[in-house]
């Protein structure tokens, strides 16, 4: 993890990396809404790591990451998912409060206690909300597609964002719809309709909205 960067910095390299892994620019306007930042602060930042190599800044068409940038947004990625991880299966805290907690300190952890939480930790392969923790050196972290994007047949391992809505998590929760949880898609209705899922033995049916709002590993059909 670059010790050069600052905290803001890493959050920034973070935020562009998730605007842009589809290919595309991401606009600074984007930036500072996604982050709660002003224009201003947004542009100056990008400024200074487009100087420092990080990173990309065209005008008109926005920024994009470079090498270096790719490489410092996947390690804070890493070490945010390790940090969460720590939080929950060594402290105890609820997979839905280690997001918030983990912001809080993992930016002053030194590198060396982050790889000993990591090995303390049985080496995870993702975090609390069901996310895969990247390896240091990868360029792409793995991308997981929403549940609605699963057809009849599939069968996916659930991960739920930590910026969820606290009601939709605890219908979610109430559906069986936990982090880690195996579901099989039964049907899905034409027009945006709901989906019907096999969840620990029961029939399940979700809307599309919330169905859009949670993220799926797939996995093998059975
Ligand atoms: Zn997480």
């Amino acid at each position: 993890m670059d010790a050069q960067l600052s905290r803001s910095d890493r959050e920034l390299l973070k935020a562009i990396y998730r605007l842009t892994r589809d290919g595309s620019f991401a606009h600074t306007g984007r930036l500072a809404l996604s982050l709660g930042l002003t224009p201003g602060t947004v542009t100056a930042a990008v400024k200074r790591l487009d100087e420092r190599g990080f990173l990309e800044h065209q005008p008109y068409r926005g920024v994009e990451l470079r090498g270096p940038g790719r490489a410092a947004a996947v390690t804070a990625v890493r070490r945010h998912r390790i940090v969460e991880r720590f939080l929950s299966d060594m402290l105890g805290y609820p997979w839905n409060e280690a997001d918030r907690l983990a912001g809080t300190f993992e930016h002053e952890l030194p590198q060396e206690v982050e790889e000993r939480m990591f090995v303390a930790l049985d080496r995870p392969s993702t975090c609390p909300h069901g996310f895969p923790i990247p390896d240091p050196d990868v360029e792409e972290i793995p991308d997981m597609p929403p549940l609605y994007a699963l057809e009849p047949g599939d069968v996916a391992v659930v991960a739920v964002p930590g910026a969820t809505d606290p009601e939709v998590i605890e219908f979610l929760d109430a559906m069986g719809l936990r982090p880690g949880v195996t579901v099989e898609v039964k049907e899905k209705h034409p027009f945006d309709g709901p989906v019907v899922l096999r969840v620990e033995g029961r029939d399940r049916t979700i809307g599309e909205k919330v169905a859009n709002q949670i993220y799926v590993r797939k996995e093998q059909a059975i």
